[in-house]
């Protein structure tokens, strides 16, 4: 089979308008957002419709071609990339990208796979409704992404992850076949579940085309405050009690340790410390609230008696615009910790009962590989998931990197499962995490998994050589 004539098929399929097959264009689309990855694609494909994937499936069933679905490319496990050099084609979403149909009275909105997660937000604000997943990604990554890894973010405390959001779908699965499964009734045990099948399928199931979202009505007014903490088992204790007293508002929780706002400062996302005092640890709390703002402020301050004792500092916004910098500074720690050169992220969820321990035995044991490591463990810890991250010194060669990256990898995730927790909260498997999956899932798991795909995906030319190799 011929490049060339593959390259003329498709544009007859997507139009010359809608294909990219020169290298230096390609880079972007290759190299994942991280730089761990960077396998040459065949070329990008940018489809109108789900008709065209449509076709594009179909010829690349019969000719056995690979093909990597794209939404944003803010993947951080190397799923939305190739696996292989010059082997895959990548389709990306971005043209397919309609806000299609908003349903007030059933509360979903339709829109297309390719919509950019912060364009769904601010429609729907406009219109006083609310879809709660939250990302610092969000003004990158597309919904079909959202899907695709299950994403979980900064409101998965109250809401769920991606999957406990979304009603229906519409799939081309790997054969060509169109899927719709669009009807908005909430309550539908109409036989196997096949939109839970396709989240966290990271692309190797179907490519979605469609998807009808769960909305909320907008809550009236957000209530931000960040505490500060002596230690984190009083940390824990505190976010424990304030669950408590705030269950049904308490939309984030976000750990953060003192070292991220020496990174943002660092890195100039941040001006200066928030603190007057260097504590520790610290979280940033969001409330929904469905009431006047000031009567709330009211409530939370006589309500304040019930927690402050564990609370060594509390920082209580005094405008918005103070609001905005605080969750801006959250927003910037991923960018600004990449750009911390040798780093590694761990993405786990270990039990919140277990955390202050899980935390003391994997810092002595990584201080004992190198005890130049800066441990940066932040995130959602409401849910038990925190980027379990590490900063290397930058002077070591990219060899010596590489191998102590693999050890730390290895190490967290032995603990992790000893714990009881997950080696992947919420980011996937993708390329990275490939071998800790074959570790620590039953045989039995990956079996009925790969059974799974070969339904889906009769010829494996959906994104192969992520999650597992079929
Ligand atoms: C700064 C930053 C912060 C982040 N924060 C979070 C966070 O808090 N929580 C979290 O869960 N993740 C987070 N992520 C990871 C990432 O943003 C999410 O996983 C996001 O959901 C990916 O969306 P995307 O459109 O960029 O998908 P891509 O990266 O393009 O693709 C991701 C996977 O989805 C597949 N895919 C994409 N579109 C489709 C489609 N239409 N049909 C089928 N498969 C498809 C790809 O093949 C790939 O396997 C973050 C990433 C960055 C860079």
């Amino acid at each position: 089979m011929k490049t060339s004539e593959v390259f003329n098929d498709l544009i007859n399929i997507v139009g010359k308008k809608n294909i990219l097959t020169n290298d230096e264009d390609l880079t972007k689309y290759n190299n994942d957002w991280r730089g761990f990855y960077k396998n040459k694609s065949l070329c990008v494909l940018f489809p109108e419709s789900a008709n065209i994937i449509k076709k594009i499936v179909k010829y690349c069933y019969k000719k056995n071609i690979k093909i990597v679905p794209q939404g944003g490319n803010t993947s951080l496990t190397g799923s939305s990339v190739p696996s292989y050099n010059n082997k895959e084609i990548i389709i990306n979403f971005s043209k397919l990208n309609k806000i299609l149909e908003i349903d007030k009275n059933n509360l979903t909105l339709l829109v297309e796979s390719g919509s950019v997660l912060s364009n769904i937000k601010e429609y729907l604000d406009k219109q006083n409704y609310y879809f709660p997943i939250d990302l610092s990604s969000s003004g990158s990554c597309m919904i079909g992404g959202n899907i695709a890894t299950n994403a979980g973010g900064i409101n998965a405390l109250k809401y769920g992850s991606t999957k406990e959001n979304i009603i229906g779908l519409e799939i081309v699965t790997g054969d060509g076949s169109i899927i719709t499964s669009l009807s908005k009734m909430k309550k539908n045990n109409t036989g196997y579940d096949l939109k839970s099948i396709i989240c966290n399928s990271e692309g190797t199931l179907g490519l979605i085309t469609k998807v009808l979202l769960k909305i909320f009505p907008k809550p009236q007014n957000n209530f931000t405050f960040f505490a500060a903490y002596d230690d984190l088992q009083t940390c824990i204790k505190s976010f424990n009690q304030i669950r408590e007293l705030y269950y049904d508002k308490l939309e984030s929780a976000e750990l953060i340790p003192n070292l991220s706002f020496e990174v943002c400062i660092k890195n100039n996302f941040l001006k200066k410390h928030f603190f007057e005092k260097k504590m520790p640890w610290y979280i940033i709390f969001r409330l929904n609230l469905y009431e006047d703002k000031n009567l709330f402020q009211d409530i939370f301050e006589k309500n304040f008696n019930k927690i402050n004792k564990n609370i060594s500092d509390i920082l209580l916004p005094h405008s918005i615009d103070q609001e905005k910098k605080i969750w801006k500074f959250r927003d910037d720690l991923v960018e600004a910790y990449k750009m911390e050169g040798r780093i590694v992220t761990n993405d786990i969820s270990i039990p919140l009962n277990r955390m202050d321990s899980f935390f003391k035995t994997a810092e002595k044991e990584i201080k004992k590989m190198s005890s130049k490591i800066k441990i940066h463990p932040f995130g959602h810890i409401g849910d038990g998931n925190i980027h379990y991250n590490m900063i290397l010194q930058n002077n070591i060669s990219h060899e010596s990197y590489l191998k102590l990256r693999n050890k730390i990898y290895s190490f967290v995730n032995e603990l992790v499962e000893e714990y009881g927790g997950s080696f992947s909260a919420e980011h996937g498997i993708g390329q990275i995490k490939k071998n800790s999956l074959l570790k620590f899932k039953s045989k039995n798991e990956i079996d009925i998994m790969k059974k799974l795909k070969k339904v889906f995906d009769p010829k494996n030319i959906l994104n192969p050589g992520k999650i597992f190799d079929a």
